[in-house]
């Protein structure tokens, strides 16, 4: 086994020490420890990952979604958010295995977007979506029932969000109606609601209103709340019948934890500050930010941003982390970037897929042995597929 080399990455000190520097007694963050901080990684980890890595080659296509760990992103061969990883991976028809380091919804549409011989391994199982998992296939089957029962089903499209499991991708569909992302929600509505008169969008809430109210100009008074958890979902069937929006009630546990007083109070603390975040933020944040976008777009804007400005950033933070970190640089116009709250906001599922996670995918994979396989049944596969086409052919 070759000797350990140091990463190629700017190693991220220690998971907890996070933007501030040196004690910050009303955060959780910023607590600088003295002396000799240890390695990010296990140095020994490093080179088995590089070992089972290299032994592989172009047999193996490591994908890493922006909110993963550094030492994970290392070893990726492309970044990028669920969307863009999926369609990378089916740009690589060579690759028989590809090792998807980001969440398990995002392994199952790789799973469906890429040719029927390559494997798609997601290093920890336990690496869920708390957002995807909150429409279940039998909870959205019977949402339809109710909605078939109000009379609304046949004028009803339904979007989901790419951020949603292959079932409900599935169910999605089979019923008419399209994926989404954050970066073309509003054209997958318009398209929508051309077709039909209304929306079930699934499964994340904010997305959806944002969206609507933001974009296509409805008010907050045309979006009805789902609640699969209530009988009808909670809603009458003349409130199904008068919304425009029917909105599933799911949301993501990162985003959803910035408040309008994370805004407020990063604009008293730094002036001037441009307050960017990401669409699946609760309304009133992205009402009272300066700009909204994905991942993808947040990147774009931070690079385009003046030199010396200075941003708080509303999304993930192994994300924020790492863009502030590049963006510090005097080369890259020394732009001063904070995370927008003031507490611990890493998405937990995503931390899942950590270094021994990956060295051991790998070095399963490169002994013979897939582990972690995610397959989506050809059933599923169609219907799945049938809806991400849609969005492809979006206009
Ligand atoms: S950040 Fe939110 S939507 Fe993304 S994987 Fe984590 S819980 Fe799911």
């Amino acid at each position: 086994m070759s000797a350990a080399q140091p990463l190629d990455v700017q190693p991220t000190p220690l998971a907890l020490l996070l933007l501030g520097r040196e004690a910050d007694p009303t955060s959780e963050r910023g607590v600088e420890c003295p002396g000799d901080l240890p390695a990010p990684s296990d140095p020994g980890l490093v080179a088995r990952a590089r070992a089972a890595k290299e032994k592989l080659g172009d047999r193996v296509f490591v994908l890493g979604h922006h909110y993963q760990r550094d030492e994970v992103i290392a070893f990726a061969d492309v970044t990028g958010d669920s969307f863009k990883l999926a369609r990378e991976a089916a740009a690589r028809p060579e690759a028989e295995y590809i090792v998807f380091c980001g969440v398990h919804f995002m392994a199952e549409s790789a799973d469906i977007l890429t040719h029927a011989a390559q494997q798609v391994v997601l290093p920890d199982l336990a690496a869920g979506c708390s957002m995807a998992d909150m429409a279940g296939a039998e909870q959205v089957a019977e949402c339809w029932d109710v909605l078939t029962d109000a009379g609304v089903a046949e004028t009803t499209v339904p979007v989901s969000y790419m951020n949603s499991s292959a079932d409900i991708k599935a169910f999605t569909g089979a019923h008419g109606g399209t994926i989404c992302t954050s970066s073309n929600a509003k054209r997958a509505l318009e398209w929508a609601l051309e077709k039909g008169e209304k929306v079930l969008f699934l499964p994340d809430q904010h997305l959806g209103r944002n969206t609507a109210v933001r974009d296509l100009g409805l008010s907050l008074d045309d979006c009805v709340v789902y609640n699969p958890h209530k009988p009808g979902g909670g809603l009458t069937p003349e409130q199904l019948r008068a919304a425009t929006m029917i909105l599933w009630r799911g949301h993501c546990s990162v985003h959803g934890r910035f408040s309008l007083d994370s805004v407020n109070e990063v604009r008293a603390r730094i002036p001037g500050v441009n307050v960017l975040v990401h669409p699946e933020c609760k309304h009133e944040v992205v009402a009272a930010a300066d700009q909204v976008g994905s991942t993808e777009h947040i990147i774009r804007a931070l690079q385009d941003a003046p030199p010396g400005s200075k941003w708080a950033i509303g999304t993930e933070l192994n994300l924020v982390r790492r863009l502030a970190h590049r963006f510090a640089a005097e080369s890259e116009g020394g732009k001063e970037i904070v995370f927008l709250d003031r507490t611990v906001c890493f998405c937990s599922t995503m931390n899942r897929i950590d270094l021994p996670h990956l060295v051991w995918a790998l070095e399963s994979l490169a002994g013979g042995t897939v582990v972690n396989r995610i397959e989506v049944d050809t059933e599923t596969q169609k219907y799945a597929q049938l809806a991400l086409e849609r969005m492809l052919a979006l206009p």
